[in-house]
């Protein structure tokens, strides 16, 4: 078969944990064509973005200061991984060239006193070139060859959209099916660094954050993998968070659709575009543990059984925000207005809901986003098109996902059924049309006992 398997950062920060990949792999490619894709070692892209936050405070010494300990870090890691004394060596030298270039930038960068999105996509872009040569080191060390790539050597090829790029398919597809092809042929595994890849002019461009998902399902697209396995630490897509619900079960199956709308919402973060290089090729994806190698995880394919609800996923930790009065009734464009003004604050809104009458408007962000959210809308807006805001603090999203809701009557009834059984209030729902998904809002104090009722309501712990 040919594989395309992407290594989470989790699973790939510490001596022993590479080595129990490699040779994972090792056995694996015996009998498969194998293109590894890596993720940053824990914490790395989180440090390389607060080096960039300093360097915009004119603190170089900051700066070069945590720099040092990404430094630092990678070359134990280095020495707990590796065996081999010339392997290692090697290793080093390779990862000395990517360390003094990162202290260059960094220098650059401060000369310059700008951090533009361009710098910023460079600089970030370290974290998985310096985890491939680790992973890729590893693999050598266990006696196969392997060689590691950066997202724009293997030829990912993207629109200049720094901080948030797309590829650009049929140029990436040549390319990147040139470079594995060869790699092959010699018997060679190549270790990719995700998140990455490169525009037209060779500037170095990322997905945003956690990327390497859809580094690994564009990489299998291009050359037609038969499956692509994301491993992590956990062991698969859950009925719901196993923290808070004891019986929660691993999911089996599920649909690409119903992947993406537990992505937004899950315990295991997925980048929301991961799937969309397979809607057409329908390459099945496997949610799997790099520890359970044993456990076949979360198969995502094309098609999957129809239970009405599959999931309860829960976020906690949000604001509501109404949005009232003023001229917003009968008013085309009004909310329009709103999101741009929230747009151009940068903020990510989570959910929406207009009553028929017009007028109000709810929207749910992030606690952390909800100051700029109010003050951006009350600058802008209040006294013209809006004539009150009103706050809600701390409430949790929780929804229910499932593409066999669809056409279900009742599900909506037995959902508010049972959490009204355990007396919490519903501040808000939404439904897309799709069906596949209905959330609602409620305060975060009543989370946890509405998701445990709708886990037992629809027995997803006899799932599967
Ligand atoms: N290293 C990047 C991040 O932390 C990409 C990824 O992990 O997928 O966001
Ligand atoms: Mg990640």
């Amino acid at each position: 078969m040919r594989l395309v398997i992407k290594y989470g950062g989790a699973t790939i920060s510490a001596g022993r944990d590479i080595q129990k990949v490699a040779r994972h792999l090792g056995e694996l490619s015996k009998k498969n064509q194998i293109v590894v894709v890596c993720s940053a070692t824990n914490k790395t892209t989180d440090e390389l973005l607060e080096i960039s936050e300093y360097i915009r405070r004119e603190d170089k010494k900051k700066a070069e200061q945590l720099a040092m300990k990404i430094i630092k870090r990678h070359k134990q890691i280095a020495r707990q991984t590796i065996k081999k004394p010339d392997v290692h060596k090697k290793l080093l030298a390779r990862l000395d060239e990517d360390f003094a270039e990162l202290l260059a930038i960094i220098d650059g960068m401060v000369l310059l006193g700008e951090v533009t999105s361009r710098t910023m996509d460079y600089l970030v872009s370290f974290g998985e070139r310096l985890s491939v040569k680790l992973v890729s080191a590893a693999i050598s060390d266990s006696g196969r060859r392997s060689s590691p790539l950066t997202g724009k050597e293997v030829g990912i090829v993207t629109d200049s959209n720094f901080g948030e790029s797309k590829p650009l398919m049929d140029t990436t597809r040549l390319r990147v099916s040139k470079t594995v092809d060869a790699l092959f042929l010699k018997k060679t595994v190549p270790v990719v660094g995700g998140f990455a890849g490169a525009d037209q002019h060779g500037h170095v461009t990322t997905f945003g954050r956690g990327g390497s998902d859809y580094s690994a399902t564009i990489i299998g697209s291009c050359i037609k993998a038969d499956e692509i396995w994301l491993m992590s630490d956990v062991d698969g897509l859950m009925t719901a968070d196993p923290k808070i619900v004891k019986n929660a079960k691993l999911l089996n199956e599920v649909s690409y659709l119903e992947a993406i709308e537990m992505a937004l919402f899950g315990v295991k973060q997925i980048h929301p575009r991961t799937f969309e290089p397979l809607l057409t090729k329908r390459i099945p994806i496997k949610i799997r543990s790099s520890v359970n190698t044993k456990n076949e995880g979360t198969l995502v394919s094309a098609s999957s059984v129809r239970d009405t609800v599959k999931c309860v996923s829960s976020v906690r930790d949000n604001g509501l925000v109404d949005v009232r009065g003023g001229s917003m009734v009968g008013t085309p464009g009004t909310a329009a207005k709103i999101f741009a003004t929230l747009a151009k604050a940068g903020i990510n809104v989570m959910m929406i809901s207009q009553n028929p009458s017009e007028s109000s408007i709810t929207i749910v962000v992030k606690n952390v986003d909800l100051d700029k959210a109010v003050g951006s809308l009350e600058m802008e807006l209040l006294g013209k098109i809006i004539k009150k805001i009103e706050v809600t603090t701390n409430v949790a999203i929780i929804a229910l996902i499932g593409s066999g809701m669809r056409g279900t009557v009742g599900v909506a009834s037995r959902v508010f059924g049972a959490v009204e059984k355990k007396k919490v209030n519903v501040s808000m729902i939404t439904q897309g049309s799709s069906e596949l998904n209905l959330a609602f809002i409620v305060k975060n104090s009543d989370m946890n006992s509405a998701v445990r009722a709708l886990h037992d309501e629809f027995a997803l712990d006899e799932i599967n």
